[in-house]
């Protein structure tokens, strides 16, 4: 049997980063820059008021107090969006709104609330001093500065400071189109009637959404019955868009088993490239991993848990790593079990659990078996028991996955 490490390690390397694209800026939410920003343009672009207030020469205003008011006239006024250019000649005012362009020889801001609020004259009962209430351009930004690098996640305020700038689109490094493909002859979507004998598909949403949560695209969820014809039609309608193919189903060791027939030696997309391989853990002991036309697939098998378990274990973290997003890996932390539990000799066991971080504690959720999701759709977090042992007593320290 293969080692979980192993096969981390195979899918990992599988999986490749896209080449670097140009994206706009609505698209770029949560991925990496793919290339430095260098700002195209200095912010704030030009010298402007802080305040709503009056343009003056700081001198004008010297001894003015609430007895003993300046009084000056208003020779202008400036909202924000003026584009003409202005200059304050001494003696004067300008009434001027925050953001609106500083005219020449404007010293300082006096805010509204220390006059009358005057149009045609103004009565200025404080003493400014020189720079008071401008903002400078460049004070910011300078043009010419590196403000983001290459390998940063695009926050909103990253997205909110290129627009400033007036760049419209930026580098990145592409989200993996994945395509998900359920197997199984007794899978019926949900929303339809259930026949006896059938069972609603729920791998594909279940797929789809860790996908997104991971950062990654999907190229589009089907559905194969357990025929090779079907399951082959499926693939070669949309794997040469994918970045990654993921199957659930059909790799066991029965009759029956579409994805193994497909690939397989016997089957009639000859051997691809895939590989089938029994992983030492529990659940998901039945991989595979290859290429299928140069695009890289893996294998899941069916049941939910399993499906779910093996995408954390093993695609997750690639997929993350591929996009250059940080921490592919889960957060692991170390708490102690309060509950005694048993594993199987030789298998790594993901168990569901519920982590209380604060405590510093974890309890095994629900019983191992690999086809009760309720307990995992509640849990939040995966005790990892190592492959030698077989009975963890209550009180023992685990590592612990942290899913939430
Ligand atoms: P398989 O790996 O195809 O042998 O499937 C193992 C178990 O998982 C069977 O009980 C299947 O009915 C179930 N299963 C497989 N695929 C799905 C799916 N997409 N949704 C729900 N159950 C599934
Ligand atoms: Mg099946």
């Amino acid at each position: 049997m293969r080692s979980v490490t192993e096969h981390q390690r195979v899918i990992a390397e599988m999986i490749a980063a896209r080449p670097a694209a140009t994206v706009a800026l609505a698209e770029a939410l949560g991925l990496v820059l793919a290339g430095d920003v260098v700002a195209p343009l200095s912010l704030p672009v030009f010298d402007n008021s802080a305040m709503d207030g009056y343009a003056v020469r700081a001198e004008d205003t010297a001894g003015a107090t609430a007895e003993r008011p300046v009084l000056l006239p208003v020779a202008e006024d400036i909202p924000a969006g003026r584009t003409d250019e202005l200059t304050l000649q001494p003696g004067t005012a300008h009434r001027i709104m925050t953001g609106a362009p500083l005219p020449a020889g404007a010293t300082a801001i006096v805010p509204v609330e220390a006059t009358d609020g005057g149009v045609r004259s103004v009565q200025i009962r404080q003493h400014s001093d020189v720079g008071k209430h401008i903002r400078r351009a460049g004070e910011d930004v300078e043009a010419g500065t590196t403000v983001l690098r290459a390998g940063e996640v695009v926050t909103p305020a990253a997205l909110g400071l290129l627009a400033a700038l007036g760049l419209a689109a930026l580098p990145v490094v592409p989200r993996q189109r994945v395509l998900l493909m359920s197997t199984g002859s007794e899978l019926v979507t949900p929303g339809t009637p259930l026949q006896s004998g059938q069972i609603y598909e729920s791998n594909s949403v279940m797929l789809a959404a860790a996908v997104r949560e991971a950062g990654a695209d999907v190229l589009a969820t089907a559905t194969a019955g357990d025929d090779v014809a079907q399951f082959t039609a499926i693939l070669d309608r949309y794997a040469a868009d994918a970045d990654l193919i993921i199957t659930s189903g059909g790799v066991s060791a029965g009759a029956y088993e579409v994805v193994k027939d497909a690939f397989g030696p016997q089957g009639i997309q000859g051997n691809r490239g895939v590989e089938f391989v029994k992983v030492a853990m529990q659940p998901g002991m039945p991989q595979g991993a290859g290429l299928v036309a140069g695009t890289p697939i893996v294998t899941l098998p069916g049941n939910p848990v399993s499906a779910l378990v093996s995408f954390e274990v093993f695609i997750r973290p690639a997929l993350r790593a591929a996009m250059g997003l940080p921490n592919p890996q889960r957060p692991k932390r170390a708490a102690v079990l309060t509950e005694a539990v048993t594993s199987p000799r030789g298998k790594r066991q993901f168990r569901r659990a519920l982590l209380d971080s604060t405590a510093g504690q974890v309890i095994s959720y629900g019983p191992p078996a690999s086809h009760h999701l309720r307990w995992l759709a509640s849990a939040n977090a995966l005790l990892d028991i190592p492959e030698d042992v077989m009975e963890v007593p209550a009180g023992t320290e685990l590592q612990v996955w942290d899913l939430s």
